[in-house]
């Protein structure tokens, strides 16, 4: 039996794996001990990784060689990769000479590693000349991301995983980690039981299992975080609980958001959030005096039309109280995906470059074009995730290429998607499983390599780098992302960029590493010092890791943001409701969200039969006390609609649920749903600043059929 170190593909708690494999089959999977993200210890999902890749697995679920549809409705046919590459560049060619580079677009994966995150972008935008790539992680992370840059100057999560055995106060808001992170919320399970006089603060509308854990559950009503967030700050302020010394010393714009908040008192931010003023109060006084305050929050206040707002006015709570920069104080985002962060960092989204540049500085476009080594990159503002879709669907995109990941599950709006994707000339799709939603639209099928098949590097939440080994070869034909854009792009190249030295002369991972490497130096992301030996030989490393330099568990420690004056700033951004309204046609707030056993639209976790024994099919979860209203008993199939579509689903009877609220798990799709899965409920309005859209919220009616 053979031993390779490697990273869990599910979520952005990033758990080190040790993957047994018998010659070119995986056969177990134990949490590595050495690995800092858990020190051997894995979830339900993790644990039964190895049962992802039985034999019966890849013969059934895998897509194991190129196919090509010839006409919409037919059964794709098995094709040579060679004849799919010269398919792919010869239509992407004709495209690109009809309509232009911004006909072409890019929709990648938080999936994806660091090193297939290059290749992508460098393909986009120095060859096919485009800033048309987006990833969904625009549906994960955006809001972090911009949160971070109108806040702290930069998209850098400050704290790290240590800060839970230093906090003395954890504000958690808009996730259940329980559930979600369960390998983190095992940490604070023991720090909890080390010092019990810690306090644990959970947000959410549902009394979910974090929120059973805590010390105070904050029920707020759905979308009222900012309320919650400047209520919370009205109080720290008027009762002198803020720190006045370092908001001085280190920060900017305190006066206008003090003004905002003048008028949101804890009174009324209850009345918003439908809380008790008094738990608020408490809230305020235990996350501004306990010594150290660490936030952890997710979707909730991601996926949202005020997702930027939300995030930025969880911030002005760490630095009106100079909760930030210090052993167990900050504020820290749990990432969705495994590599949301990698993304992040080598720049694979419309609004990104790599090391954290900006495509609308013409310096930092000099910058990446002098690295890659061509003449210029694009200039026309990239679209991102949902404004692709929509593009498509007007019939100004052409051309998709589409990248492990299922937007005719996952984007919202689920009839303008489909609609999208039919009106394409071409939708290439690279994807290791052959059965996904998105399948049915492909033109052209290429099979890629999955979890203990590719090398590379992926980011977890913390800013810790991990490798990614091979145990096994790819079953079939399935090959490395990185190497199908290489192929592909070469044959692009040859046509573009006649007898100019080619930007995909690349043999290795490694290689595209060294070339993502070069673009964080001398960025706040610096990881000049480190190299896939030192990975191997240290293990995981954070970033900043700059050569000759030291990695830094948290950042900001010495009060200097990487703002142009070193200041950090206040966002004061008003609070907004949600985008659906409730009505009498509408009257229920629908939020949705992730099950402890299963993982996105379920392609990996749905081949392992005991992960349904959490919970083994979708069911709309009512306050008990709405269902009689309506006329149902638990388990009656009942009609869904919002504004943007309706579907059919059992009702189940959950006291978690508060009254006139309603909760769906977010896995489900077409597939089991008959129709276009819990998307077909939510829209495709987003927020302004981080053009994330807002999933976690639709306006609904539910009737009994
Ligand atoms: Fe994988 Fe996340 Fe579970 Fe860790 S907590 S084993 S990264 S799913």
């Amino acid at each position: 039996m053979a031993e390779t170190r490697s990273t869990c593909p599910y979520c952005g708690v990033g758990c080190g794996v040790i993957i047994e494999s018998e010659g070119e089959q995986i056969t177990g999977v134990r949490g590595d001990p050495a690995h800092p993200a858990n020190f051997g210890k894995l979830c339900s999902k993790g644990s039964t990784l190895h049962l992802t890749a039985t034999p019966l697995v890849l013969q059934t679920r895998r897509l194991l060689q190129p196919m090509l549809r010839e006409g919409r409705g037919a059964q794709p046919q098995a094709i040579a990769w060679e004849r799919a590459n010269e398919i792919a560049a010869e239509r992407l060619l004709a495209i690109r000479a009809q309509h232009g580079p911004d006909a072409i677009g890019f929709y990648i994966s938080g999936q994806l590693l660091t090193e297939d995150y290059h290749a992508f972008n460098k393909l986009a935008r120095a060859v096919i000349g485009t800033n048309n790539i987006d990833s969904n992680s625009r549906l994960c992370m955006s809001s972090a991301v911009v949160g971070y840059k109108q806040t702290l100057g930069a998209d850098a999560p400050p704290a790290c995983y240590e800060d839970l055995d230093h906090a003395d106060c954890v504000f958690i808001t808009g996730a259940n980690p329980a559930w979600a992170h369960p390998i983190l919320f095992r940490r604070l399970e023991a720090a909890k039981a080390a010092r019990p006089a810690m306090k644990i603060i959970v947000v959410d509308p549902r009394r979910t299992e974090s929120a059973e854990f805590a010390d105070l559950h904050l029920q707020i009503l759905p979308g009222t975080d900012v309320a919650l967030c400047q209520g919370l700050l009205h109080a720290m302020i008027w009762d002198g609980w803020v720190d006045a010394a370092y908001i001085a010393a280190h920060t900017q714009g305190f006066e206008a958001l003090k003004a905002l908040v003048r008028g949101m008192t804890p009174r009324e931010a209850a009345r918003i959030c439908g809380i008790e003023e008094k738990d608020l109060l408490q809230a305020a006084e235990w996350f501004a005096r306990s010594p150290a305050s660490l936030s952890l929050y997710c979707q909730g206040l991601n996926q949202s039309s005020s997702g930027t707002a939300k995030n930025t006015a969880l911030i002005n709570l760490h630095l009106a109280t100079g909760q930030i920069g210090r052993p167990g104080a900050g504020p820290l985002s749990l990432t969705g995906q495994p590599n949301a962060m990698g993304g992040r960092e080598s720049g694979g989204m419309a609004t990104l470059l790599p090391g954290h540049r900006d495509p609308g500085s013409a310096e930092h476009r000099d910058e990446i074009a002098r690295l890659w080594g061509c003449d210029a990159l694009p200039t026309a503002p990239g679209k991102t995730a949902v404004e692709l879709f929509e593009a498509a669907a007007r019939g100004e995109i052409k051309a998709l290429w589409i990248v492990c990941t299922n937007p005719a599950q996952s984007l919202p709006e689920q009839a303008l998607v489909r609609r999208a994707l039919e009106a394409c000339e071409f939708v290439v799709l690279q994807e290791a499983f052959a059965d996904t939603a998105t399948a049915a639209y492909a033109d052209l099928l290429l099979p890629a390599a999955s979890w203990g098949e590719k090398e590379g590097t992926v980011t977890n939440s913390e800013r810790r780098i991990s490798r990614v080994r091979a145990a096994v070869p790819p079953p079939g034909s399935a090959r490395a992302d990185w190497r199908i854009v290489r192929d592909i792009a070469q044959r692009l190249e040859a046509r573009l960029r006649p007898g100019r030295p080619g930007l995909f002369d690349i043999d290795s991972a490694e290689q595209l590493w060294l070339e993502h490497r070069a673009a964080t130096v001398g960025r706040d992301l610096d990881i000049g010092g480190l190299s896939y030996a030192l990975l191997d030989m240290k293990g995981p490393q954070q970033w900043p890791y700059p050569a000759g330099g030291a990695p830094r568990a948290r950042l900001y420690e010495n009060g200097l943001f990487a703002t142009p004056n070193g200041r950090a700033r206040f966002i004061a951004k008003p609070y907004q409701a949600p985008l659906d309204k409730l009505d009498a046609r509408h009257p229920l707030s629908l939020t949705t969200g992730r099950l402890r056993d299963q993982w996105h639209g379920m392609s990996r976790s749905g081949t392992v039969a005991r992960l349904f024994g959490h919970e083994g099919a979708p069911a709309l979860s009512l306050h008990p006390a709405d269902l009689p209203r309506r006329g149902l008993v638990e388990g009656d199939l009942a009609r869904i609609r919002s504004a943007h579509g309706e579907l059919v689903l059992t009702v189940r009877a959950d006291a978690g649920v508060a009254p006139a609220q309603a909760y769906l798990p977010m896995h489900w799709g077409s597939e089991f749903i008959g129709g276009f899965g819990i998307n077909a409920l939510t829209q495709r309005g987003f927020c302004p600043d981080s053009k994330q859209p807002e999933l976690k919220f639709a306006a609904i009616d539910v009737q009994r059929l």
